[in-house]
C-alpha cells in the first residue's frame, strides 16, 4: 500500500487537506478503494498550457475507466500513488467538493467563468454512483446560473440528465463524450474500464433529444491503433447519427504518461514500439527545486 503524502502535509498548520476515510469498495465497486479527503479549495485556475478552458473542477483523482493514454496519470505520483494500477483502482474522493464550490461561486466572490468537469479525472467514472458529487456540483452551478461543461466517457450522465436540461435553458452547458474508437477489440484494449462506446453514444443521443447541447471529442487517435481513416469515420458518422452538434479529432499527447503507455505498448503491440520512439521521443527531465516547498506548490495545484 502506498506512503500518503497527504497525511503528512496534514499535520502541518499549512496543511492542503485533511485525509479521513479510507473505503474498500464492495459490490459494484468492487476493485477500488476509496481515499476520502476534505480539500482546501476545489475549483481550479487552468495553467497556460490549456488554453481551451479556464477554470476546472474535478472531484475525484484517479479514474476507475482506466484508459492507457490517460495523460492525468503522472498526477497520481505526487500523491505518493504509482501511475499505473494506483491510478485505476485508488480513487481520491473530495467529499466536500460540493460545500466548497457552493462557498467559491458565492456571489461577489466568483467571477462567474465557465468551469469544466473532466479535465484530469471523468466526472462520471465508478465513484460518482456511490458519491454523487457530480450531481451535487451541477446543482450548485445551476443554481448560481453558472455555464459548464461536462467531458465523460459514461453513460451514468444520464442520471443527471433533468438537472443539465434544466441548467441549459438558463446558462451555457455542453456535454461532450470522448469516443476515441468503436473498435471492439481497440475499446477492450485501451479504455478496460470505460463503458462501451456505443452505449456513449446513446447517452448523447438521448441528452440530444433532451435539448442539450453535446458533442464527441474522437480522443486520442491511436497511431497504427485506432487512426486509420475507416475507423476515424465510423466514430464520425455514429456521432453525426446521435446528434451530435461538434465531431472533434483530437491527437494523441504522451507527455508524462509515456512510460506507462510505452509498457503497456511493448506488451500489446510490439511492432508498434519502434514507431512511437520516433513519434513520442523521451523528453528531457525539467529541473526542479529540491525543496519541499515546490513540492506543496505542485500539489496545491493538483488537488485544488
Ligand atoms: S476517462 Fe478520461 S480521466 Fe478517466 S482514465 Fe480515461 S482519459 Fe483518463
Amino acid at each position: 500500500m502506498a506512503e500518503f503524502r497527504w497525511s503528512q502535509l496534514a499535520s502541518s498548520q499549512d496543511g492542503l487537506f485533511e485525509l479521513s476515510r479510507r473505503v474498500v469498495g464492495r459490490g459494484a465497486y468492487q476493485g477500488l478503494t476509496f481515499h476520502e479527503i476534505e480539500a482546501r479549495s476545489i475549483i481550479s485556475k487552468a495553467p497556460p498550457s490549456t488554453p481551451w478552458f479556464g477554470y476546472s473542477i474535478n472531484a475525484y483523482r484517479g479514474c476507475s475507466h482506466s484508459c492507457t493514454y490517460c495523460f492525468a496519470r503522472p498526477t497520481h505520483e505526487y500523491l505518493g500513488f504509482n501511475m499505473g494500477n494506483d491510478f485505476d483502482n485508488q480513487i481520491v474522493v473530495k467529499t466536500n467538493a460540493v460545500e466548497l464550490v457552493r462557498a467559491e461561486t458565492e456571489p461577489g466572490r466568483w467571477s462567474g467563468d465557465m468551469i469544466a468537469m473532466g479535465t484530469n479525472t471523468d466526472p462520471y467514472q465508478a465513484a460518482e454512483g456511490k458519491y454523487k458529487l457530480t450531481k451535487g456540483i451541477i446543482e450548485v452551478l445551476a443554481e448560481r446560473a453558472n455555464d459548464f461543461s461536462i467531458l465523460t466517457k459514461s453513460p451514468l450522465v444520464l442520471r443527471d440528465i433533468d438537472l443539465i436540461a434544466d441548467a441549459s435553458r438558463t446558462s451555457k452547458v455542453s456535454v461532450s463524450f470522448s469516443v476515441a474508437t468503436l473498435d471492439e477489440d481497440v475499446w477492450r484494449r485501451t479504455e478496460p474500464g470505460a463503458p462501451h462506446p456505443r452505449k456513449r453514444l446513446d447517452a448523447l443521443a438521448r441528452l440530444r433529444a433532451a435539448g442539450i447541447p453535446g458533442g464527441v471529442m474522437v480522443a486520442p487517435l491511436l497511431p497504427g491503433i485506432s487512426d486509420r481513416p475507416d475507423q476515424v469515420a465510423a466514430v464520425k458518422s455514429a456521432a453525426k447519427e446521435s446528434g451530435a452538434e461538434w465531431v472533434n479529432e483530437v491527437k494523441l499527447h504522451l507527455r508524462g504518461v509515456r512510460p506507462h503507455f510505452m509498457n503497456w505498448l511493448a506488451a500489446d503491440s510490439p511492432d508498434l514500439v519502434a514507431s512511437y520512439e520516433t513519434m513520442y521521443p523521451p523528453r528531457r527531465p525539467k529541473k526542479q527545486k529540491p525543496t519541499s516547498e515546490s513540492d506543496d506548490n505542485q500539489l496545491r495545484f493538483i488537488l485544488a
